[in-house]
């Protein structure tokens, strides 16, 4: 909480959508292989613009992660996401995890995806989230690249355990890896939040949990984190999470299935209560004092 004269306003949180379509993500990159991105049916423009609208309609800005992929076939969506007053953000050009680049290699992406968004929207991009969060403890080098390209923040490791991604001794918030977590001149990273609950670390920050657990638990989640931690909570989701008409795809391990298709029908009502449940903010600006840079953007 905040105190501003004789008022307690809660406090503002991050709201972050990672923009990509749903033949995208990780899990099914065993299933479409990425020369068949292009033949796929694209559903992240009008499935992103549902998203713009819940937050219009609210009058709450965010941050969009952009797949460079995305931006270079839709560079108006870009440009309207920018127009509506959200921060862009980058998430690499090719949805590529970290750990399958060289220092060089992910370098020259990061820097290709910065140019490309900034030459689309005029805006300068200040945040990048790697590809399934894989950023770690063994591939801290990513983040001195981040910062050569000119980023200044990165929203790219979770604290937490999980098959694909995760490295769960890391700090819950915003800290300085390279400087073992003081401020420095090493790139500032953001953790997705999580919850210390029972000796386990539990996240509650969106994506596939956001649709797995009750939406009373997340509400909680969150509010714990406000009130009880007096921490910022940063929340991310994907625009196909909001679109239970998606292409099914076949043949996936019942896992896979499972995960990605969880309770998307249910993810809309459960957005516009998120949403009307707490204060929400653009990255940029809910961290603007560890950023250094001017709220009012
Ligand atoms: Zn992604």
């Amino acid at each position: 909480m905040i105190q501003t004269g004789t008022k307690t306003l809660p406090l503002v949180n991050a709201f972050t959508v990672d923009v990509e379509d749903y033949f995208h993500v990780a899990l099914f990159e065993r299933h479409v292989a990425k020369d068949r991105w292009a033949t796929m049916e694209q559903r992240v423009e009008k499935n992103t613009d549902r998203i713009l609208a819940m937050l219009g309609q609210k009058g709450i800005c965010a941050t969009f992660f952009i797949l460079g992929w995305v931006a270079q076939r839709f560079p108006d969506l870009v440009r309207r996401i920018a127009t509506q007053g959200h921060e862009i953000a980058s998430h690499g050009m090719q949805h590529v995890r970290v750990t399958q680049q060289s220092p060089e290699e992910f370098f020259q992406d990061a820097l290709a995806c910065k140019h490309l968004l900034e030459n689309i929207s005029g805006q300068p991009v200040l945040g990048y989230r790697a590809s399934t969060y894989s950023i770690g403890r063994d591939n801290l080098w990513a983040l001195d690249a981040l910062a050569k390209a000119g980023y200044g923040y990165s929203s790219s490791i979770y604290p937490i355990r999980h098959d694909l991604y995760g490295w769960p001794e890391a700090p819950r918030f915003a800290f300085h890896p390279r400087h073992g977590g003081t401020e420095g001149d090493g790139l500032l990273e953001i953790p997705v939040s999580t919850l210390e609950w029972f000796g386990h670390r539990v996240p509650c920050g969106g994506g596939g949990y956001f649709r797995l657990y009750p939406l009373a638990f997340s509400l909680w989640a969150l509010h714990h984190l406000n009130v009880k931690e007096g921490k910022s909570a940063v929340f991310f989701l994907h625009p196909w999470e909001l679109d239970p008409g998606q292409p099914r795809l076949k043949n996936l391990p019942m896992k896979v299935r499972f995960r990605h298709y969880l309770n998307l029908e249910k993810m809309e009502a459960r957005l516009e209560r998120l949403l009307a449940s707490f204060r929400w903010d653009r990255m940029d600006r809910v961290f603007a004092d560890r950023l250094g840079v001017e709220k009012k953007i």
